[in-house]
């Protein structure tokens, strides 16, 4: 217990400073790498009714607004094909991708019309599961859809405002049910770790899952922003990390015989797709209002206004707002952490990407985890052990809880400028 606590104290003042942007203003990316093919994460920021303890960056569905984003958002890739950008692989997240199907249906065709690509994976609410929206999605090369449950019990589905917008937990199954076996990986997004969460509740979702023989699911802690804390408690009760650990543990044996795990929070049937697109990508683009890329060592912000967003690519400028240039050590870290998420890390392809300077920057890290049973060396390959994956629980819970805190101050920043859809 005092190592996670201990962990989670570190990791949060460490990626506050880490994912601090320091360049501001009108920036532009670094020239793609000949003969690269990168992975695109497009961000459609809509959604229908917003979740209480949401904090990616959405804001309410409007149409008008929505059409003129999805055309922006057209133009954008277009400008970074025109830089020589070549793209192999799409994620497209949210907010909720499939607000505007037939805007969507564009948008895939254009993606496969002008780049090599063979990936898509998008992710949709379970409202979405209908025979018109998946036909678009299969007929535009969607190979991975990732259908945001959260949970199968009806109390939490109330609590968290869901029961009234995708129905009660038997109804989102039936829904699971019939689209099981219609993409590649049809994936079930989870939480857990929820205040009012016991063990047989997660039990109970651990069945549903099985019985319903989904592809793959993703158990994500729940990840708590600053901004988010209260409204959380308010609905929930007192948020804490106390029960998170044996929780994991209920999911690792629940799932052991049926499921592998292919990242420390994703579990799949077959070899799936991985859920995170950072984990198998060592570099992405990002567009769409508020995304996030990294090139070339580079991490690099799309602006957080709408309007801002639209202005600027009509304009025929990326709307470029932040910008964060790692040292190389930086680096080392980030893929040491983003690899090992993927439950296992090739030390000689790490060591002939960094000119040999791989372990000898990360003595510290390596011991640390060797020595706490979490990490072990097979060949030329770590691994994560069975406790590596629950503090890798930890290490990316902190890294994408420091994410959504620096979403909450761009939000804020730029609502206090420019937030009304002018
Ligand atoms: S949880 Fe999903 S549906 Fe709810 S507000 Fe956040 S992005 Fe939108």
């Amino acid at each position: 217990m005092i190592l996670e606590w201990a962990m989670t104290t570190y990791l949060k003042r460490t990626y506050a400073r880490v994912l601090q942007l320091t360049d501001f203003g009108e920036l532009s990316p670094p020239a793609p790498r000949a003969g690269k093919d990168y992975l695109l994460y497009v961000h459609i920021p809509f959604c229908e009714e917003l979740c209480p303890y949401c904090s990616f960056n959405r804001v309410p569905f409007e149409r008008d607004l929505a059409s003129r984003y999805f055309e922006a958002l057209r133009q954008e890739i277009r400008m970074y094909r025109d830089l020589g950008y070549s793209f192999s692989a799409v994620y497209v997240g949210g907010g909720t991708p499939t607000v505007m199907p037939a805007e969507m249906a564009v948008l895939l065709d254009e993606l496969r019309r002008d780049f090599p690509v063979k990936e898509i994976s998008l992710e949709t609410n379970p409202n979405h599961l209908r025979d018109d929206i998946v036909g678009i999605l299969r007929d535009g090369g969607v190979n991975r859809l990732s259908v945001g449950v959260q949970s199968f019990e009806d109390e939490l589905l109330r609590k968290m405002a869901r029961y009234h917008k995708y129905g009660s937990g038997a109804e989102i199954k039936s829904r699971l049910e019939r689209y099981m076996g219609a993409f590649d990986t049809l994936n079930v997004d989870m939480i857990f770790n929820f205040p009012s969460q016991t063990e047989e509740m997660l039990k109970r979702d651990l069945a549903v899952i099985k019985s319903i023989n989904a592809d793959q699911v993703t158990f994500y802690p729940l990840m708590v922003s600053s901004a988010t804390r209260r409204e959380l408690a308010r609905i929930f009760g007192p948020i804490s990390y106390r029960q998170e650990k044996l929780l994991y543990k209920v999911i690792l044996d629940g799932l052991e015989t049926d499921y592998t795990p292919g990242t420390a929070w994703c579990f799949s049937r077959k070899k799936s797709m991985i859920d995170e697109y950072i984990v198998d990508h060592d570099e992405y683009v990002g567009v769409g209002s508020g995304s996030f890329g990294y090139v070339e060592g580079t991490v690099l912000s799309d602006t957080f206004s709408i309007p801002e967003y639209i202005r600027s690519v009509s304009e025929g400028k990326l709307p470029l707002k932040g910008r964060k240039r790692f040292s190389e050590r930086d680096r080392i870290q980030y893929d040491f952490v983003m690899k090992l998420f993927s439950t296992s890390l090739d030390v000689s392809r790490a060591e002939e990407k960094f000119g040999g300077r791989f372990l000898k920057s990360l003595r510290k890290e390596v011991s640390f985890f060797s020595m706490v049973g979490g990490l072990v060396k097979d060949g030329g390959t770590f691994r994560l052990t069975r406790k590596g994956l629950y503090l890798w629980v930890i290490m990316m819970r902190e890294f994408f809880t420091g994410v959504n805190n620096f979403r909450d101050v761009s939000r804020a920043v730029v609502g206090s400028r420019d937030f009304s859809h002018g």
